[in-house]
């Protein structure tokens, strides 16, 4: 999860300016104006996402604010079909909420991406040994 000021939104507006600048030396004021209006754009959506970014971060419980996966992207921890998850593991590794965390995803059934150091299928190996356990200080 990353805060505000994404480094390819950084890049976009810097390779806007440029063009701006660019139109500017050729005297093209229309495409001075194009750009000036897509730099404009480009601010105004990198703004709305650091807005949205924060009302995350509000509702966030505490907890989730002290993860080292705070300033991460979502993607390395909901990895697509197929992609390991030994990078986020390795994120999670020395995370200070690490169990806080894994009891979270246990709890909430949570069935998808990485939490507290285990992949989905791990957590439901925790879950089925849970269970045996459970059943046999029962009998
Ligand atoms: S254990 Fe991993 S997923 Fe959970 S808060 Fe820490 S870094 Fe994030």
């Amino acid at each position: 999860m990353r805060l505000e000021g994404s480094l390819p939104h950084i890049h976009a507006q810097a390779l806007l300016r440029d063009e701006y600048y660019q139109a500017q030396e050729n005297r093209d004021n229309e495409l001075a104006a194009i750009a000036e209006r897509k730099a404009k754009a480009a601010l105004e959506l990198a703004a709305l996402q650091a807005d949205v970014r924060s009302v995350i971060t509000d509702k966030m419980s505490d907890w989730q604010k002290e993860g080292n996966c705070i300033t991460m992207e979502n993607d390395i921890f909901f990895p697509s079909k197929g992609r390991d998850v030994d990078y986020a593991k390795s994120i999670c590794a020395d995370c200070p909420v690490k169990s806080t965390c894994l009891e979270f995803a246990i709890d909430n059934k949570i069935d998808k991406g990485v939490w507290g150091g285990t992949s989905e299928r791990e957590r439901r190996k925790i879950i089925r040994q849970r269970k045996m356990v459970l059943n046999q200080e029962q009998n």
